[in-house]
This record gives C-alpha cells, structure tokens and sequence, in this order.
C-alpha cells in the first residue's frame, strides 16, 4: 500500500468509528437529504445558518464506511464556512472524485478532503463519497 493509500485507510476507518457532528440539529434552518440506491446508503443533514456562514451541521443515517466517513469529513470541512466558500469545496471535492475536473492543486484547494482522490479509480464508490456533498447542495439552495 502507498502511503497515501494508508492515510486514506486510517480517516476513513476513525471518522467511520467515531463521526463527527453525528446526530440532529434543533432549530435548524435547512435540511436535506439524500439515498445511494447502489449502495443502500442514506444521510440526512441539518444546517444552522447565521447569515450566510454554516454556524452547525450535523448529519445522520446509515451507510457504508465511505458515505460516513466521508459525511463527517464534510461536516467538519464546512462548519464555520460561508456558503460560497463551501460552494467551492464542493465543486472542487466533486470534480476531484468524479475525475471530470480535478483541482490543479487537491491539498491547497480541498486540505484534508483530498485523500479521497482515491475515490476516482472505483466509479462505484463515488456516489458512496459525494452522497453528504449533494445532500449539502441541495440543504444550500
Ligand atoms: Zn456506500
């Protein structure tokens, strides 16, 4: 295994283990979810807006360790953000996973999101990784 493989490996087995901002927010201002009939994953998110910065996210559901772990990277990715900055992780998380525009520099644009390169080269498993990022889309608009 290469390294970066090995670095994958380990985020995803922690944030499956022990996810991050797991559960459902009171009082939240968007919600919305989504469904990997592939795979049989399902997330459901909640969004604290304070004007158009992410004050809290939090998402639940069931899933396989890449839609989990990749939800709670999502998660801690965005909170705090403003919705054009995670606009922009998404489209750069997106491009990166599906190949079809990967960021000219994954690290600099995407930080700890870019070890989900990976994700490119088993096209089945990308629904399973952008799963949280569509339900974000869609909890934006
Ligand atoms: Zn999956």
């Amino acid at each position: 295994m290469s390294e970066l493989q090995e670095l994958y490996q380990s985020l995803i087995l922690d944030h499956n283990r022990s996810p991050r901002n797991f559960g459902t927010l009171e009082g939240a201002d968007r919600h919305a979810e989504g469904y990997n009939p592939l795979c049989g994953d399902q997330v459901a998110l909640d969004l604290k807006l304070d004007g158009d910065r992410i004050a809290d996210i939090k998402f639940s559901g069931n899933g396989c360790a890449i839609s989990k772990a990749s939800a709670s990277l999502m998660t801690t990715a965005v909170k705090g953000k403003t919705l054009a900055e995670a606009e922009v992780l998404f489209t750069g998380f997106h491009g990166m996973v599906t190949g079809s525009a990967p960021p000219a520099d994954p690290k600099a644009t995407l930080g700890k999101l870019a070890i989900f390169a990976g994700v490119a080269e088993f096209p089945v498993r990308v629904k399973c990784a952008t799963l949280a990022w569509h339900a974000l889309h869609d909890a934006m608009k």
